[in-house]
């Protein structure tokens, strides 16, 4: 393939798609495809999918009506574009996608992206195709890294996938049957790629994986768990802050919880979902915890970092649910004091256990529970700002604020903070005086002279961008 042609993609659920989906842009950009902000234009269309909740396919199918007016529009001025629908639904759906939407040329796995060039030029030529095999390859063997400008373009904090997929089968969960059994990357390749990163001028990392803290991945010297692993990235020159996400409660081990203590690099923030607070409830789930082992590993983690955040995952409405397993949720979400949490509604997904049972809660309950919920979340999140005003934070600066002359960063414990700072300060760790807390983001004064952040951190990322 050769010339320049224009790929969209459009990326639906987790931090693991979005990295996918940079990834794909990287395999495609050795084609001659060029990323395009529209579908509009676009010659190769890509969807990358997230079947966790029902929601998030329904919008799949209901953006596909819209693709296909895209695609005959162009049809009509002699021009093909290639629809492709990557990720979980994918996995899940297989040909009952082109069933349903036959202007969908490729369907795709998320094991398969690294196949994506020749299955476009197969449906260049005509031919519809469905590769959703686990192959036996590893498709970070096969995916290019990303150039210097695209690393550049897509700002200073960058994912890294290190663990894909999942053993643990929750049994609400889709994941284990899309993403497939657990992975984890080798430590080298992974160090490699940190280590391109932060030369293109990436200052934080976050390390990624369905559960990534079960990361066991080949080292130098036998396997590496994810405290090594992080030991190890936080020596890559250049890089100011590291963090990993999504963690299970199960594999906090004591190395990983004395990271927290031990590494400066290492944010003091974690996202570690319980899912609920009630121990009859987390046993229907399969989670293989406990309330007090939950509130036991959050207890180590504060001892270690007193300033940790937390932040977590709660579904409402799972079966068999009743008011007082509920009223655990709501009591466990007041006992840690959690920075912000994410929140859902049981949605049953097709072939996992919980969706087979026969004590489903109604859909009024849940929708009824789930306010209550994200109420007593927003308090907890407002009152965790509010203690943040009159603190001088560190804010990893990344990209211009929405009035003329302000700057968006990101503090610790990853709120956006606002502030009136130089452009040249895009990529730099400054020390933010914080004057006031909204709902979700925080408001405040760089703090001048900052004599131990200007220590730590010399270098904005214009300079090395410049160097
Ligand atoms: N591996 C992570 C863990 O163990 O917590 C979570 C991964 S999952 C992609 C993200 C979140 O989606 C889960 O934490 C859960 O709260 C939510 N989720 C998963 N399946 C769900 C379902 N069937 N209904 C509602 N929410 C669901
Ligand atoms: Fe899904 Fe549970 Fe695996 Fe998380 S640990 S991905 S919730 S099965």
């Amino acid at each position: 393939m050769s010339g320049t042609r224009k790929l969209h993609i459009k990326s639906y659920g987790c931090q693991m798609n979005v990295y996918d989906s940079q990834r794909m842009t990287d395999t495609m950009a050795r084609e001659g495809f060029v990323a395009a902000a529209e579908a509009e234009d676009a010659d190769l269309i890509v969807l990358n999918t997230c079947h966790i909740r029902e929601k998030a396919a329904e919008k799949v199918y209901s953006e596909l009506g819209r693709v296909r007016r895209l695609k005959d529009a162009a049809a009509r001025d002699g021009r093909k574009v290639v629809v492709a629908v990557a990720g979980c639904v994918a996995q899940a759906e297989g040909e009952e996608i082109i069933r349903r939407a036959p202007i969908v040329d490729i369907v795709l796995g998320p094991q398969n992206y690294h196949r994506l060039p020749a299955l476009v030029a197969r449906a260049e030529r005509g031919g519809k195709v469905v590769d959703t095999e686990f192959p036996v390859e590893d498709k970070f063997d096969h995916l290019p890294a990303a150039s210097r400008e695209a690393t550049r373009a897509r700002g200073v904090s960058a994912f890294v996938t290190v663990q894909e997929g999942c053993d643990k089968f929750c049994t609400f969960c889709v994941v284990p049957y899309t993403r497939g059994a657990e992975i984890s990357r080798p430590a080298a390749k992974i160090v490699a790629e940190v280590e391109q990163l932060a030369a293109a001028g990436v200052r934080e990392v976050t390390l990624i994986g369905q559960n990534v803290n079960a990361y066991h991945g080949a080292g130098p010297d036998g396997t590496w768990s994810l405290a090594r692993l992080l030991h190890r990235v936080a020596e890559v020159p250049g890089l100011a802050r590291l963090r990993y996400a999504t963690s299970h409660p199960r594999d906090m081990d004591a190395d990983l919880i004395a990271a927290h203590r031990d590494l400066a690099s290492l944010m003091p923030q974690l996202h570690l979902p319980v899912q609920s607070g009630s121990d009859r409830i987390l046993a229907v789930m399969n989670r293989r915890h406990t309330r007090a082992d939950y509130l036991y590993v959050i207890a180590r983690l504060r001892e270690a970092r007193p300033d940790m955040a937390f932040t977590s995952d709660f579904i409402v409405g799972s079966p068999g649910e009743t008011e007082a397993d509920f009223a655990a949720t709501l009591a466990i979400v007041g006992e840690v004091g959690y920075a912000g949490a994410f929140s859902f509604k049981y949605s049953p997904r097709p072939g996992t256990p919980a969706a087979e049972r026969d004590d489903q809660v109604d859909d009024a309950v849940k929708v009824e529970r789930l306010a209550r919920l994200q109420a007593a979340i927003d308090r907890n999140q407002a009152a965790f700002n509010a203690r943040c005003v009159g603190r001088t934070l560190d804010v990893l600066f990344e990209k211009p604020g929405r009035l003329p002359g302000q700057l968006v960063g990101r503090s610790p414990y990853l709120q956006p903070v606002q502030a009136m700072a130089p452009a040249a300060l895009i990529g730099a760790v400054r020390a933010v005086t914080i004057t006031r807390a909204g709902a979700n983001s925080l408001f405040g004064e760089l703090a001048t002279p900052a004599p131990h952040a200007a220590a730590r951190e010399p270098t904005a990322l214009a300079e090395i961008v410049e160097t």
